[in-house]
């Protein structure tokens, strides 16, 4: 008899952007003819560019030919982009071998499945509020205990609280945690970590033999130099981390699909041997996963040239002006927002203690804007809600005006509860 992965049944009820839709939807119904302003989502919005869009057409044109057509390619993929990549990190010091990076088509399949060549014994540690991929994916392959409904949280993973209090930056945990996952700069809180904050994760994966999975799928909207944009920046790193990153955000791919992580040779665990866990992705791309589509990957290719560069820095740019205008707009309303530099998400203090979902329905119902609320990505997320900076520069405007004019608040209540 065929048994189910009873797993699934642990998974805490709502997806969050089901929910958001569902809400959504029935204020449309009873409100027709209103229009809702999206900054919800953190979805790509601006086209690809000029030179980018060249690579994809470059890697379309190739398959109408016979000499230059291409089936399967190697499922670690492209050696060229392999080798862009490693000249990209050689740029920041880093020194990787091609056999380190691995092409994929996303930075989201490759955190929900990077878990899989790790023991179930292990205790997972994530930022709260999070990604909700690191979490669900530990779940579904049997790493924790029931959802308590009381704390919002799974029992069996250790949760490192990121709020205002720390900067939402997360204490090291207390107790020995074996694989940590850690999202610089953060979605959904727009958090950056300094070289030294990372330091004291590094030393301390080191210390106790433990994973850090650190998911830079931001990196490039980092403009400050003195930020890291890899974990690999930091000295001895190689040993404890394990690098997922994506053309997604910062080229616009989030439909074309194209991302890749770095397993080091030097990455160690309790009882593995040198190069094992690299050799373990490996066999786990090789068997379950067939490459990277190539014409994405030619699209990679040109968006890691010196013109590709340029261009996904325009968009950053472009993105990162939207956040500060949701960033300003909010803060003249004497609201406290935070993130929002060198990150393309904002992440608002909701006042007057207000529940992260009661405030989705009032900024819906007031203000015609959909946003993220923040208890959505954890329980200290509570209180918080998220605002994306990725949409068109007029509709972000529209929806910073339109906050700015019908969004009320009694900001006397803070004052006397405080
Ligand atoms: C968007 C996002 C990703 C997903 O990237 P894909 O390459 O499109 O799968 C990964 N991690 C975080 C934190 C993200 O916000």
């Amino acid at each position: 008899m065929a048994k189910i992965n009873s797993n699934y049944r642990k998974l805490s009820a709502g997806y969050l952007f089901q929910e958001i839709a569902r809400r959504t939807k029935e204020f449309t119904e009873t409100n027709p003819g209103i229009k809702i302003m999206k900054l919800g989502i953190g979805n790509t919005t601006e086209s690809i560019t000029p030179t980018i869009l060249k690579g994809l057409h470059f890697g379309v044109e190739k398959l109408g030919k016979a000499e230059t057509y291409s089936g399967y390619g190697d499922e670690q993929g492209d050696k060229c982009l392999r080798e862009a990549l490693v000249k990209h990190y050689e740029k920041k010091g880093i020194i990787l071998d091609i056999s380190e990076i691995f092409i994929s088509d996303g930075a989201k399949p490759d955190t929900a499945n990077i878990q899989s060549i790790f023991s179930l014994e292990n205790i997972i540690a994530v930022q709260d509020p999070s990604y909700p991929v690191y979490v669900d994916t530990n779940v579904i392959a049997g790493r924790t205990n029931k959802f308590n409904e009381k704390k919002g949280q799974y029992d069996g993973i250790v949760y490192m609280p990121c709020v205002e209090e720390n900067n939402f930056f997360p204490e090291i945990p207390n107790k020995k945690v074996d694989i940590i996952y850690l999202c610089f700069p953060n979605n959904p809180t727009g958090a950056t970590a300094t070289k030294e904050q990372l330091k004291k994760f590094v030393d301390y994966a080191i210390k106790n033999k433990a994973i850090i999975i650190f998911d830079a799928a931001y990196s490039a909207f980092i403009s400050d130099s003195d930020l890291p944009k890899s974990i690999y920046e930091i000295e001895e790193s190689k040993k404890c981390s394990i690098e997922i990153n994506s053309f997604s955000k910062i080229a616009g791919f989030t439909g074309i699909r194209l991302g890749w992580t770095i397993v080091p040779k030097d990455l160690i665990v309790e009882n593995s041997e040198f190069g094992e866990l690299n050799n373990m992705w490996n066999r786990r791309q090789t068997t379950f996963f067939n490459g990277a589509s190539n014409i994405a990957q030619e699209g990679g290719l040109v968006a890691l040239t010196e013109q590709g560069q340029k261009e996904c820095k325009i968009l950053a740019d472009y993105y990162m002006t939207n956040a500060k205008i949701i960033k300003q707009g909010l803060e003249s309303i004497g609201l406290k927002v935070y993130g929002g530099e060198n990150a393309p998400y904002l992440w608002i203090k909701i006042p007057n203690r207000m529940d992260s979902w009661d405030f989705f329905n009032k900024l819906l119902n007031e203000t015609h804007v959909v946003g993220t609320p923040g208890s959505g990505f954890g329980p200290s997320g509570q209180g918080y809600f998220r605002l994306s900076a990725f949409g068109h520069r007029k509709d972000i405007e529209e929806a910073v005006e339109s906050i700015k004019n019908n969004l009320t608040f009694n900001f006397e209540l803070d004052k006397i509860e405080a």
